[in-house]
């Protein structure tokens, strides 16, 4: 049995990366202290926020609500507001938003919960089933990922938020990073550094990934020390549609023959972000007003793809500019731990 590189008591975890083994307390206390310093390098906050963090039941996102929580008791400027996303997944969101309302009131913090099927008319299962009846060509994680990223932008800038926070870890953003250079959609990996957001267009709340430089399985290690692990363990039926299931093997795979892969990627990934500046300049959908790389936004345009909003064609486009042409990518949202 392994023993803590700092008591010799026994350990709960090995960072084969880092060639070190801690037991309960002091992973706890190397876990947090990991997080306090990518908190500092890339300046999340300020002394005073209204810190908006996306939860979603999962194990991530609520050692997150866990960890700032406990944070913010020590910082008297910051205000900590739970939001979560109900796509209307039938035997998955309702279990997670369990655990979400037994964490929530554990930890006595606000929170307030969109439904799609209120925002958009449909749940998540109708659109897909109604996707399926057009012959539209977009897999499930699509609608989720790209309205879900939408209505937390929308929630979080109307409950007077002024940072959003979410779960993404090491995992999801190399996973992501390597699916959008195999799909050549190289313009937005910007997209996939620490802080985005405000910067690219006033109509963004800034965004932070708090869990940036951890592997996934510390933060699950972390909600289970502390607590907030979920009951139930469900996965999303539609996770396993999605071509992140063989990048995540694979890079598991990777991970366990040479120690330190994941980590390595997320270093080329943070020189690339440094390096390109993001093609996107943003402007205001036409439809309903929110910040877009398009003229319509993709909530919109897959909106009018379901046929559940209506809107005129656009004007055509000026030579030589193809923005006008309405966004048909097939390319699949980002299933995620906010998810
Ligand atoms: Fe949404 Fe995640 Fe399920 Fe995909 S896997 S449908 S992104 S919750
Ligand atoms: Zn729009």
């Amino acid at each position: 049995m392994a023993k803590c590189s700092i008591c010799g008591e026994e350990a709960v975890y090995c960072a084969r990366y880092e060639g070190r083994c801690y037991c309960k307390e002091h992973f706890i206390r190397w876990f947090e202290s990991r997080l306090r310093k990518t908190i500092r390098k890339f300046n999340f906050f300020g002394k005073k926020e209204h810190i908006i963090v996306a939860v979603s039941g999962g194990k991530d996102s609520l050692a997150a609500l866990y960890y700032l929580s406990k944070l913010s008791k020590k910082v008297p400027g910051w205000k900590i507001t739970a939001l979560l996303i109900d796509e209307g997944i039938e035997g998955y969101r309702n279990v997670t938003k369990e655990d979400f309302m037994r964490i929530v009131s554990q930890l006595g913090v606000d929170y307030h919960i969109v439904e799609l099927k209120r925002e958009v008319g449909l749940s998540l299962d109708e659109m897909v089933s109604l996707s399926k009846e057009r012959g539209l060509p977009y897999r499930p994680c699509t609608f989720c990922g790209v309205m879900r990223r939408y209505y937390l932008n929308y929630y979080g800038k109307k409950l007077g938020g002024t940072v959003l926070v979410t779960a993404h870890n090491l995992d999801d953003v190399v996973q992501t990073f390597l699916l959008d250079i195999f799909r050549g959609d190289v313009k937005k990996i910007p997209r996939l550094g620490p802080v985005t957001g405000v910067s690219q267009h006033e109509g963004f709340i800034k965004r932070v990934k708090l869990f940036y430089e951890v592997p996934e399985k510390e933060v699950a290690l972390y909600s289970i020390l502390v607590g907030v692990y979920p009951q139930t363990f469900v996965e999303c039926p539609y996770a396993r549609l999605s071509p992140r299931w063989k990048i995540r093997e694979f890079l598991n795979n990777m991970e366990e023959q040479y120690p330190g892969t994941k980590y390595a990627l997320l270093r080329s990934l943070l020189s690339l972000v440094r390096s390109l500046t993001s093609e996107e300049r943003p402007m205001k959908c036409v439809v309903c007003g929110e910040p877009s790389s398009t003229p319509i936004c993709r909530t919109c345009q897959l909106k009018i793809e379901l046929g559940i909003l209506e809107h005129e064609p656009l004007p055509p486009p000026s030579q030589g500019s193809g923005e006008h042409q309405r966004n048909k990518t097939t390319s699949e949202g980002s299933p995620s731990r906010e998810g």
